[in-house]
């Protein structure tokens, strides 16, 4: 068959790539994967690398590569025929990964090399390979014994379902209720386009006035900048009792997911037993950087203790504000965002709008690739490819060999809205790096963005929050791109314990908050001047604006997810609330009223992937917070950050290394120590009290 899917030899043919390639080409991929998973569990083929992993890692990139250019496709050239193209075959490729996870003689053949005379003469990497193979199937249930198996089968099936209805009663309870506000008097303060809004949603339901609902772009504004405090509580009061017994209130008991919390949690609990562990936390651990659920709470009750009198700080501000300037005497739950956004106005006055100026995308590129440039000792420059928009560029990273500019990578920047592009960031990898037969394969990311365009022939503008998401999606791209590893399934970010993955992310971004990046990265778009430092000051001083407030809620959700799977004695009748008032007593500055039902819709723990797992958003910061650091200590008297051998030492201990050994292994071989919170403490202005 030919299909310029099916064309694996160079870059992706987006000339040449129909809808109606789709089917065929994945399903030949298919078929073919299946044929050859058949032929490598059978008696003849000898459990070794050559003759059995290496074919499974080929015929699997085929499948990820095809399978990854029709789902790139979907999500940044959404048209009807590409939609209808990788729906279609989405569940036949998710069936082929679940058949894949559970194939049972495939788990045999990887611990018969496991346990072969072979294993030893193998790799670092590809014993690890082999190990994170074996860890992966029995997690998912593949050692038990027989008959226990159904039994696990049915706790994951019950599981799912359990997320799923979670996510609904969350979903429904926060769409049931809507404030109807018939008194234009009482929207004083809510931003022109939010009152646009309810006025439109009043209108869909044939009614006069303004109409609030629980959704974000208009609770979010209300809780802000509504100056009638009655509002504030109602919406309040609503938000944080969604799906708990109140809904009985607006007749619907059965979104109550008290009781759906109380089974996730002694399910969790049941196949953590099954699996060997005693408790979930465990469970979740096994492939995370953390080593033990002890260890995450050491490092969490430690940042609550360090970063606690700053919160306290925070919130005494904000009451002396509060009561001074607003007459809130009894600051309540349903003020804080309010007062605390008017505090910042008053502290910060600068605009966004104003920030925005200097940005031009083109001066924001070249500043880019100059840390780029300077940190990892490469150059980078404009290349050519077919490309799936006009607005795509292409780019190829170089470096100096022996025999002059050797190629490391190349990646696409599809950095500006469009209709058909679904929103947010993202980096992907289309091609990732590997030795082949015909030498080493140099990896190609995608970089995506949802940023303005240019309009009326010049150059568009970026907000700081835009250089940030884009400094972050480059770091991922690196990790991607400057990989050094030779082997597919570690290479890049492939295997990178899930809490560490975003640390070369959030490292890049730092840059944003380096003065002498900064000039070199602003023009602007008038005057042509760089970013002024009485600005820049307002900026650092508004980025650290209440962070000890703002970490303290974190360590908040982490503490309670982390104990909550772990050692907490949960009782049926008395559900997660004595838990949530326990941890809010040690770290919170303000205690919610008693009514708040926080966790009924807690679903990055209940529906979501971070069971267990929440703590890792701090964690990373503080991995790459600390990283970071090191630049800052060798920085040399002139004040560049940019010092070299730190740069190459990172490069190599660390981006380069990928999946192919610990995190922590990788992190202490760059640091000499093990991580500390320090330096997230410092560069978040909670420093001295
Ligand atoms: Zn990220």
């Amino acid at each position: 068959m030919s299909s310029s899917l099916l064309d694996f030899s160079a870059l992706p043919r987006f000339d040449a790539i129909l809808p109606e390639d789709v089917g065929p080409a994945i399903r030949a991929l298919l078929e073919s994967g299946r044929a050859l998973i058949a032929g490598q569990t059978s008696n003849d083929v000898p459990a070794s690398w050559a003759s059995f992993v290496a074919p499974l890692i080929d015929s699997g990139e085929r499948l990820s590569r095809a399978w990854g250019i029709v789902g790139h496709l979907h999500s940044v050239m959404d048209t009807p025929p590409w939609r209808e193209a990788y729906n279609a075959l989405l569940p036949e490729v998710t069936r082929y990964y679940a058949e894949l996870g559970q194939n049972l003689a495939l788990f045999a053949k990887y611990k018969a090399l496991r346990e072969s005379p072979e294993f030893a003469t193998l790799s670092p990497t590809r014993q690890r390979i082999i190990d994170n193979e074996i860890r992966d199937f029995r997690l998912s249930g593949a050692e038990l014994p027989e008959d226990q198996k159904p039994r696990f089968q049915a706790i994951q099936e019950e599981l799912a379902a359990l997320a799923a209805k979670f996510s609904e009663n969350v979903l429904d309870a926060t769409n049931a209720f809507t404030e109807h506000v018939l008194e234009e008097a009482r929207l004083a303060g809510i931003p022109e386009d939010v009152k646009t809004a309810a006025r439109a949603e009043a209108e869909k339901a044939g009614k006069d006035g303004w109409i609030f609902t629980l959704r974000m772009p208009a609770y979010l504004p209300v809780m802000q900048y509504a100056e009638d405090r009655a509002l504030r509580e109602t919406m309040y009061r609503a938000y944080s009792t969604r799906a708990s017994e109140f809904s009985a209130e607006l007749g619907h008991p059965e979104w109550d997911n008290a009781p759906n919390i109380a089974r996730i949690v002694e399910l969790r609990r049941e196949l953590s037993n099954l699996l060997g562990y005693a408790n979930y936390a465990e469970v979740s651990l096994v492939s995370k950087m953390a080593e033990s659920p002890a260890q995450v709470l050491d490092f969490l009750h430690d940042l609550a203790s360090k970063a606690k009198p700053f919160a306290e700080r925070d919130m005494r501000e904000l009451r002396v504000f509060a009561a001074e300037e607003l007459g809130l005497t009894d600051l309540q739950s349903w003020d804080v965002a309010y007062a605390s956004e008017k505090l910042r106005q008053r502290r910060y006055s600068y605009s966004d709008q104003e920030v925005k100026q200097y940005f031009p995308e083109p001066k924001v590129l070249a500043g880019l690739f100059n840390v780029i440039e300077k940190l990892y000792g490469v150059t980078i420059r404009s290349d050519q490819t077919s490309v799936w928009s006009d607005d795509v560029s292409f780019f190829r990273i170089e470096r100096t060999g022996p025999q002059g500019a050797e190629l490391v990578g190349q990646f696409y920047l599809d950095l500006h809205a469009r209709d058909t592009k679904r929103g947010g960031a993202w980096m992907d990898g289309p091609i990732t790096r590997r030795q082949t037969t015909h030498g080493i394969q140099t990896p190609v990311a995608y970089l995506v963005c949802n940023f303005p365009g240019p309009v009326d022939g010049k150059p568009a503008t970026f907000s700081h929050d835009d250089v940030q998401t884009l400094f972050h999606e480059a770091g991922h791209g690196l990790h991607h791109l400057l990989t050094r590893i030779d082997d597919l399934w570690v290479a890049g970010i492939n295997g990178v314990e899930w809490d560490a993955v975003e640390l070369p992310s959030q490292f890049m971004e730092n840059f944003c908050w380096e003065w002498d990046v900064l000039q070199g990265m602003t023009r602007h778009v008038e005057t042509g001047a760089p970013l002024p430092r009485a600005l820049f000051d307002k900026m650092i001083a508004a980025k650290n604006f209440q962070s000890g407030m703002q970490t303290v809620r974190q360590l908040e959700f982490s503490l309670f997810d982390l104990r909550l799977h772990h050692d907490w004695p949960f009782d049926p009748a008395q559900g997660v609330q004595p838990l949530l008032d326990e941890v809010r007593h040690e770290v919170a500055v303000m205690q919610p009223p008693a009514w708040n039902r926080f966790a009924n819709s807690f679903s990055h723990i209940f529906a979501g992937g971070y069971a267990a797992g929440y703590y890792s958003y701090k964690w990373a910061e503080v991995l790459s917070a600390d990283v970071f650091a090191a630049f800052e200590e060798a920085r040399p008297t002139d004040g560049s950050v940019f010092d070299s051998t730190t740069g190459e030492r990172f490069l190599h201990e660390i981006l380069s290394v990928g999946g192919s050994r610990p995190a922590l292994e990788s992190f202490k071989a760059f640091r000499g120590r093990t991580p500390q919170v320090d330096a997230l403490l410092r560069h978040s202005g909670m420093t001295t009290p």
